[in-house]
């Protein structure tokens, strides 16, 4: 016998709640009591929505599946307390998302496609095959799932898991609105990064839209042949043109931008490198209070072909940012020994 597939009750965005589910209910406070389960509460399976009559609780698990993913697996880090989740999705792949706890906060990490189809050369969800983009409920998923498992209230998002986000522009978006709306998810704006390669309508519209939420480019690079070496899918994007879209995100929003600097020992981690980078902002108007630059010593993988940075040659590049007047954090590795550290998720 075939079986029909159910649809995923979390792609259903909470303002078309209502007239999907009225077949099924017709009075608005249920429609907002069954919000209620699904975003604030999280619950995990509809027997839980306990205000809700038991006949309606029937006819939504016989209509609708409430979670997606499954064969869940964790790994978790004797260093520093992440874990790294591993989700089987519908379709049978998997994607990767990672909670990185600390005193005052709780992150995560996800998700937002199946594989990447930017394939930067120096990470492994670049070598994982693409497959699709995630729905906006498998994005949502990932947190929820995570924030039931650890028990506490996560604090932040970032999207920086496997995928580009700005390629999957519509469902990231949906999520986002999900994310921070107070009546749903309710976490703040300003806890929330979307980390992106740079698709120059994509950023744009974000900056119009999505105001408050937080944006980091994947720079990498200081000019635009060094740069198409390790990003050769960058639909050959100039850098000075990223550089003016981020220009016009922080003017559209009042917002903090991060540029993320991958360090590749003897590729892009020499001091003329960082004399260039500090060039590049400042022709672009870049050095200023709201932005940052985050240097991202380079994770190993089994990738070969590229090394990381010696910890001097990290330490010299950030003075000259430094130097030059440029905010400049130098990003820890979190869960190095599982696998969870930027740029590691992806099938080994
Ligand atoms: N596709 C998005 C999200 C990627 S992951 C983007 O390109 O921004 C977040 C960051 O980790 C990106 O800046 C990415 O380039 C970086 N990264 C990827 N592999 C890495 C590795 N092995 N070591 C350190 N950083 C890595």
């Amino acid at each position: 016998m075939k079986t029909i597939k159910k649809p995923f009750i979390l792609d259903v965005e909470p303002k078309q709640l209502s007239s999907v589910l009225k077949p099924l209910i017709k009075e608005e406070y249920r429609i907002n009591q069954i919000k209620e389960w699904l975003y604030s509460k999280k619950a995990a399976s509809f027997e839980q929505f306990t205000n809700i009559p038991k006949d309606i609780r029937g006819n939504l698990e016989s209509s609708f599946i409430l979670r997606s993913f499954s064969n869940i697996k964790k790994a978790e880090s004797v260093l520093d307390g992440t874990i790294r989740y591993t989700f089987k999705t519908c379709d049978s792949h998997y994607i990767y998302a990672v909670y990185l706890p600390s005193n005052e906060k709780k992150t995560v990490c996800i998700s937002t496609q199946i594989g990447c189809p930017v394939s930067c050369k120096f990470c492994l969800s670049g070598k994982t095959k693409f497959v699709r983009n995630l729905s906006r409920g498998e994005i949502l998923e990932q947190i929820m799932h995570i924030e039931n498992d650890t028990g506490g209230r996560i604090s932040g998002v970032l999207f920086m898991g496997m995928g580009e986000p700005m390629l999957n522009y519509q469902n990231v978006v949906s999520a986002i609105n999900t994310i921070i709306s107070k009546k749903e998810m309710n976490i703040g704006k300003r806890h929330i990064t979307v980390s992106s390669m740079g698709v120059i309508p994509a950023i744009k519209s974000f900056a119009n839209e999505m105001q408050g939420v937080r944006f980091a480019l994947s720079l990498h690079a200081t000019d635009d042949k060094q740069r198409k070496k390790i990003i050769p899918n960058n639909f050959d994007t100039k850098i000075q043109d990223l550089l003016q879209a981020c220009k016009y995100y922080l003017k559209k929003t009042n917002s903090k931008l991060t540029i993320e600097y991958v360090l590749l020992k003897d590729f892009n981690d020499t001091s003329s490198d960082a004399h260039r980078l500090a060039r590049l902002l400042k022709s672009a108007d870049l050095i200023q209070p709201n932005v940052q630059v985050n240097l991202i010593p380079y994770n190993e993988t089994n990738n070969t072909e590229y090394k990381t940075t010696a910890q001097i040659s990290v330490l010299t590049f950030k003075k000259i940012l430094k130097l030059n007047g440029i905010t400049v954090n130098v990003r820890e590795p979190k869960g190095l020994d599982i696998g969870a550290a930027c740029g590691q998720l992806g099938i080994k």
